[in-house]
């Protein structure tokens, strides 16, 4: 029989082994318990290094994924974060322990909710999760200092390049929604934006509008 503290020692060994190397992000990732932000049937899978199905027909991402993005974000303590695609609040929760102030946003107001609760019962006070399409950003709390996106668009949406701090850095996928997609970092200084590509990944496309439920 495998213990619970023995998956969580297994889980952070293959985060390491993946590359998430940042002392801080992986204190962040050994604080913020995945087990809550899964629920159902996939509970028992929440220290696998693999995405899972959510509410809305959406999905947790690769928790090696959400590592090194977080890690590419390069977040410091007083940052304030812009995060599109809340999806099951746990990309959040991290960047919770990072940053000054995370907000957070979906289409799905079914996943802003439940998404809340799980940041109110684990004290994660420094998280706005906000209903509405965030390909439009959250023009009155801009600029951002760091941006992630969590879905995939064809190109980086232009509010949000907008709404980047200069010396600000975001980071997101792009490419085809069903295709292999490259993961991106945009770094935004005085003279224009500066474009890296970090691996390629596959995530749900960003949608248009509010979603349904
Ligand atoms: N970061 C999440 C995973 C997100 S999955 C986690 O840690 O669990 C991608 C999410 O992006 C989905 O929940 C989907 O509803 C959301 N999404 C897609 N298009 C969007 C848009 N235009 N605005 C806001 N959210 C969007």
């Amino acid at each position: 029989m495998i213990t619970d503290a023995e998956r969580k020692m297994q889980f952070l060994y293959t985060l390491r082994s993946k590359g998430v190397t940042d002392a801080r992000v992986m204190q962040a990732m050994e604080e913020v318990d995945r087990a809550p932000f899964v629920t159902g049937l996939f509970s028992e899978r929440a220290y696998e290094d693999t995405p899972l199905p959510i509410a809305c027909g959406q999905t947790i991402s690769q928790p090696s994924v959400v590592g090194l993005m977080t890690q590419a974000l390069k977040v410091s303590a007083r940052d304030k974060v812009l995060e599109i695609g809340t999806g099951s609040g746990y990309q959040a929760a991290i960047l919770a322990k990072l940053a000054r102030r995370v907000y957070t946003v979906d289409r799905h107001r079914r996943l802003v909710i439940e998404a809340k609760a799980i940041f109110e019962a684990h004290r994660l006070h420094n998280i706005t999760a906000i209903t509405s399409d965030g390909s439009f950003g959250v023009p009155d709390q801009a600029p951002f200092d760091k941006i992630i996106v969590t879905a995939a668009a064809e190109d980086p949406p232009s509010p949000l390049l907008a709404q980047l701090k200069i010396g600000g850095i975001m980071v997101l996928p792009v490419g085809q929604s069903d295709a292999v997609q490259s993961l991106i970092r945009v770094r935004k200084s005085e003279t224009g934006l500066d474009y890296d590509e970090l691996r390629s990944v596959r995530f749900v496309p960003l949608l248009e509008g509010l979603g349904k439920d």
